[in-house]
């Protein structure tokens, strides 16, 4: 089974409107002959209507970094998505290890988000991954296994098909320290044989996943060649055209 490869860049909370649509319309000029792969862009929430804006007549992708469980209602600083919806956002990040780490997100709180957006016909990508610690106490498997029985709780198989996974190592977000190739592939591998249990064979063979970690233009390549690597989410080389760019052109 082929399935389309999807690069995104995580803006994180960078870039004031100007960049942000400045870097857009690179981002789209960039990616100008790339009809075979998905691209996406994930700003601020503040820079999110005038990027899609910006990038209107292209194929790119632009999704919000985060989004309410709640439609409307009393929840301060929080997104609906409707609202989203509503600006022509169809795609958002669900549990980035930050919103895990810093800001508290657990797997309850992420798994109502994920079900929110997937109600509103919204792409979510559910990102999992171990800390240090858990990995050098041997316990990474177990670790994902549970955020991603938490993350998928009461989504139905139709809707899991929709699901694209992040698979972020939290010690390689940020610290220029990549997964091997080798150690990407056989966690992909893991996840890919966790879903087809959790679902069937035919889910797990058409969920994307992609790796995240400090993915760089000298590492994109050597990823993207492994048979379950789907795709990457970036944060730092989103930020500059350049290096986005040899990352969306990937060979
Ligand atoms: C991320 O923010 O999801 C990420 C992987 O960041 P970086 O590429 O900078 O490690």
């Amino acid at each position: 089974m082929s399935r389309r490869p999807l690069i995104a860049g995580n803006w994180k909370m960078h870039l004031t409107l100007d960049e942000a649509v400045q870097l857009a319309k690179a981002v789209a000029t960039a990616s100008a002959g790339c009809s075979d792969r998905d691209i996406m862009i994930a700003p601020a929430f503040t820079a999110l209507a005038a990027v899609v804006a910006a990038v209107k007549e292209t194929h790119i992708l632009v999704a919000a970094q985060n989004v309410s469980w709640e439609n409307q209602g009393a929840y301060t600083g929080e997104i609906s998505p409707v609202m989203l919806k509503d600006l022509g956002i169809n795609s958002v990040i669900i549990g980035h290890s930050e919103r895990r780490h810093i800001f508290g997100e657990n797997d309850a709180m992420i798994n109502r988000r994920l079900r929110a957006a997937l109600d509103a016909d919204i792409l979510p990508i559910l990102c999992i991954g171990e800390t240090l610690e858990e990995r050098e106490a041997g316990a990474t498997l177990t670790v994902l296994e549970s955020q991603l029985r938490g993350g998928l709780e009461q989504v139905r198989k139709e809707q899991a098909a929709r699901v694209v996974l992040a698979y972020e190592p939290v010690w390689a977000i940020g610290t220029g320290k990549t997964a091997s190739k080798e150690q990407a592939q056989e966690v992909h591998a893991f996840l890919r044989q966790f879903l087809e249990g959790l679902y069937e064979k035919n889910i797990a063979e058409t969920v994307r996943i992609l790796y995240g970690g400090s993915v760089k233009p000298d590492n994109i390549d050597e990823l993207m060649a492994q048979p379950d690597i789907d795709g990457v989410l970036v944060g730092g080389a989103a930020l500059k055209a350049e290096s986005f760019k040899r990352i969306i052109c990937f060979r």
